[in-house]
């Protein structure tokens, strides 16, 4: 089976070039000028656009049931977002904090994703505790090429780790090479802010930003990264939201050798006032840490431009707004965090960054491929159009013009939280693994045809 693409602009994290793509058997074979396209090949042509390796989302929740509320997604239909929005290989967390260890952790989440995506993905394993038991386990998963690890700081009592359970972690990272990403708030101090506005009468969704706001943030990444440190650990900090934790990780770029930092298109685009609109509608924009003031998202693109910030996520983990945001109504720490994004996050950077004059397309390329495929282990297959690599393409209509909305978003949920934003750039064709998954903006692929990716290709 085999795959031609002409006549391209084909964009890596250094550079560009009008090059035609030969897929064949799933894999990228050549890249150059004026190929030859073999007689039973299907063509794209592809000239007047641009040829980008699939996107990959470091980190996703396509399954994730929480302690009280599931959010409102599975593997099948995120991951069709995700491709019809140009995203080709996802990142889940396995474990959500109702499992009892590891192996049950990983029994649940690759027997939710298998038959049902239809994209590739990897896991990230969670770590509440640390004990001998769980390093047993964990041994055996990191034999079969697990490479990174989450904690959360916030979240007590359901999901946060002590510090000293932390740094033992840590130590087992740096002795197996494996990255520890951490969630970084302060779980102590949240819940006393939140009791605070809550007797103050503050019930509702405007608070929760400053329930938790940036100082905790920079504290959390204070705390992690001091640990990472002194363990000598791969260091990643999730979801980095605002100026002021960018500014504390930035104390740290000579006391850690491998020090990441990843931002959400939510930051980059949204700010707090979303979650100030009145008659509890600001619940649609509820997450953690919070969407920020209109200065953190200039300092976050500037981070991004000149190579403080990594790589570029969703967090994606849709709650419908009727019959979920609402168990957050007069009580806005009741309210489930999360938005959905899988499907907007390309289109959203593309138009914001690169047409905006923030960002090149080649650094578009690095944060949102090249640098999750590095980091990750993934790299020699995931995130680039060069030979040898897995044949999954994007084909980016850089004139295209669409308005996102509810109405036409490939989810089930009940709003989109960038309803009227307005694009200019999107995937025209995508594959994976040189199958054509979208054609014209709509998704013809079959569904639960992803694999599970550990590092060195085994599953
Ligand atoms: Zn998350």
């Amino acid at each position: 089976m085999s795959l031609f693409i002409r006549g391209g602009e084909v964009v890596s994290g250094q550079g560009r070039s009008v090059a035609d793509v030969l897929c064949v058997d799933g894999r990228i074979r050549r890249v150059g000028p004026a190929l030859e396209a073999p007689a039973d090949a299907t063509i794209i042509e592809a000239a007047g656009k641009l040829v980008f390796p699939g996107f990959i989302d470091p980190h996703v929740h396509a399954y994730l049931p929480l302690v009280n509320v599931t959010a409102h997604s599975d593997f099948a239909n995120c991951t069709r977002a995700a491709l019809l929005g140009g995203t080709t290989c996802i990142m889940d967390f396995a474990g959500a904090g109702r499992e009892k260890d590891f192996d049950e952790a990983w029994g649940v989440w690759t027997a939710q994703a298998a038959g049902r995506a239809s994209c590739d993905y990897a896991f990230h394993l969670m770590v509440r505790e640390w004990n001998a038991g769980l390093r047993a386990q964990l041994e055996r998963l990191v034999a079969r090429g697990l490479k990174s690890l989450k904690i959360y700081l916030a979240y007590k009592p359901s999901l946060a780790i002590r510090d000293e359970d932390m740094f033992r972690l840590m130590e087992f990272a740096a002795a197996n090479d494996l990255v520890v990403m951490a969630h970084c708030e302060n779980a102590e101090l949240i819940p006393v802010l939140q009791q605070r506005l809550l007797a103050e009468g503050k019930t509702g969704p405007e608070w929760h930003e400053p329930s938790r706001p940036p100082m905790v943030e920079a504290e959390g990444v204070c705390r992690f990264l001091t640990f990472a440190a002194a363990a000598r650990a791969k260091a990643y900090v999730v979801h980095l939201s605002c100026a002021e934790a960018l500014s504390m990780a930035d104390r740290f770029r000579d006391k850690l050798e491998h020090l990441y930092v990843e931002t959400m298109i939510q930051y980059l685009t949204l700010d707090k006032s979303y979650a100030e609109r009145p008659d509890f509608e600001g619940a649609k924009w509820i997450l953690s840490p919070p969407l920020r003031a209109k200065s953190d998202q200039e300092a976050l693109w500037q981070a991004l431009a000149d190579g403080r910030i990594d790589t570029l996520g969703t967090d994606h983990c849709p709650f419908g707004f009727a019959e979920q945001k609402t168990l957050g109504r007069g009580d806005f720490t009741k309210i489930p965090n999360g938005l959905a994004g899988v499907e907007e996050r390309m289109m959203l950077a593309y138009s914001a960054g690169v047409n905006g004059g923030r960002i090149t397309a080649e650094r578009l390329v690095q944060v949102a491929a090249e640098n999750p495929a590095k980091i990750f282990g993934l790299w020699g297959r995931k995130g680039a159009v060069a030979a040898g690599f897995d044949a999954d393409v994007v084909v980016w209509d850089p004139a295209a013009r669409r308005t996102i909305s509810q109405r036409t978003q490939s989810l089930d949920v009940d709003y989109n939280p960038y309803e009227g934003f307005e694009v200019v750039g999107a995937p025209d064709v995508v594959t994976v693994r040189g199958e054509v998954m979208v054609r014209d903006g709509e998704f013809v692929g079959p569904t639960g045809r992803g694999q599970l990716l550990l590092q060195g290709g085994g599953s």
